[in-house]
C-alpha cells in the first residue's frame, strides 16, 4: 500500500507533532548534532535507544532530561509493540542509535515499517553517518556507491561475498571490526584485485586518520602494524573501466595470479572458480591468457 507524509517537524517554534523521529547523533565528536535534533530530543515524550549509557552521555552533555527506553538489535516484538502503542496514543518518540544515523547497520527498520503501516507520522533528523563521511574523505569516486555493511566474519563466506561484489561498478563501503581488518584486507586484495582504497579510522575523534593506498599496500601495512585501535570503515574504488579488461576480470586476475603462484593450472582454476562463483570455462580461459598458454 503506497504511503506518503509531509514534514510536520519543520517549524520548530510550533509544538512537535506526534510521531516517530529518527534522530542522527554524533559518531565521536559531541559537537556534531544539529540544533533541530537537540530540540526534538528535548520535546519528545521518550527517547528509544540502543544502549542507554551512550545516549545518557550525550543527553547529559546537552542537559536533556527526556526519559529513555530500550530499543536495540535484540528487542522483542513486544518492545516494538510498546513503542507502536505510544505512537497510537499520540506520543512523540525519538529513535537514536549509539552513534550516527539510526537504521544504518543499526536497529530500527522494522519499527519504521510497522509505524508507517499503522499510519504514524515518521520523520528523520539527518546528521553524522560513518559510511558517508568515509566515502567523502576517501578521494574515491562518490557518484555511485554501494554500502555493504558488515561482511561475514568467517573467511570462506567473506570471500564469496566479496566475489559477488567484484564486478559492481560502484565504490564499495564496508564496516569492519579493527581486529578483523588485517585479514579482511588480505581477502579483499585477493578477491577484488589491487584497487585504490581507503581506511577511515576514528572519524571526528582525536585520532581521526584516513589511510589511502592500493588494497595490496594497505594489506601489507596492517599485516606489519597489526590491528588498529578504534573504529574503521573500508572504502574500495570501483573496478577499472578499461575497455579491454572488464570489471570482473580485475578481481579474477588477482585471484588467479595468487592461486597460480601456489598451484598447478587445473587446481588453480578449480579453486578460483569455486571461490568466485564464476563459470569454470571463463576462469580457465583467463588463466590461459595470464600464463600465455
Ligand atoms: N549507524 C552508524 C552510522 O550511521 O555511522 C553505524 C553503526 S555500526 C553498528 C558501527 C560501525 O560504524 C563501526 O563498526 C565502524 O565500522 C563504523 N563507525 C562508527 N563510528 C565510526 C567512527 N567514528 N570512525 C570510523 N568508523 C566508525
Amino acid at each position: 500500500m503506497p504511503t506518503s507524509s509531509t514534514n510536520r517537524a519543520l517549524n520548530v517554534s510550533k509544538p512537535l507533532a506526534p510521531g516517530l523521529y529518527l534522530v542522527a547523533t554524533p559518531i565521536g565528536n559531541l559537537g556534531d548534532i544539529s540544533h533541530r535534533a537537540l530540540q526534538t530530543l528535548a520535546a519528545c515524550d521518550v527517547v528509544a535507544c540502543e544502549d542507554s549509557r551512550a545516549t545518557a552521555r550525550l543527553m547529559q552533555h546537552y542537559g536533556l532530561k527526556t526519559p529513555r527506553i530500550a530499543y536495540h538489535e535484540h528487542s522483542t516484538p513486544a518492545a516494538r509493540k510498546a513503542i507502536l502503542q505510544r505512537l497510537a496514543e499520540g506520543q512523540r518518540v525519538a529513535l537514536v542509535s549509539d552513534a550516527g544515523t539510526p537504521l544504518i547497520s543499526d536497529p530500527g527498520y522494522r519499527l519504521v515499517q510497522a509505524a508507517v503501516a499503522q499510519g504514524a507520522y515518521v520523520s528523520a533528523l539527518p546528521g553524522p553517518s560513518a559510511p558517508l563521511m568515509a566515502l567523502i574523505l576517501s578521494g574515491l569516486p562518490s557518484d555511485r556507491f554501494y554500502f555493504a555493511g558488515f561482511l561475514p566474519p568467517k573467511g570462506a563466506a567473506r570471500r564469496s561475498h566479496l566475489a559477488g561484489l567484484a564486478s559492481l561498478d560502484a565504490t564499495l563501503i564496508f564496516f569492519e571490526s579493527p581486529r578483523r581488518l588485517p585479514q579482511c584486507l588480505v581477502d579483499m586484495a585477493q578477491t577484488l584485485g589491487d584497487r585504490p582504497a581507503a581506511i577511515a579510522r576514528e572519524l571526528t575523534k582525536l585520532f581521526e586518520e584516513v589511510r589511502r593506498d592500493r588494497l595490496g599496500a594497505l594489506r601489507d601495512h596492517y599485516r606489519d602494524a597489526g590491528p588498529p585501535k578504534g573504529e574503521v570503515v573500508i572504502v574500495v574504488s570501483p573496478p577499472s573501466a578499461s575497455p579491454d579488461q572488464t570489471a570482473q576480470e580485475d578481481g579474477l586476475d588477482a585471484q588467479l595470479t595468487a592461486a597460480l603462484g601456489r598451484l598447478r593450472l587445473k587446481e588453480a582454476v578449480a579453486q578460483v572458480a569455486a571461490q568466485s562463483g564464476l563459470p569454470r570455462k571463463q576462469v580457465y580461459a583467463r588463466a590461459l591468457s595470464l600464463t600465455g598458454k
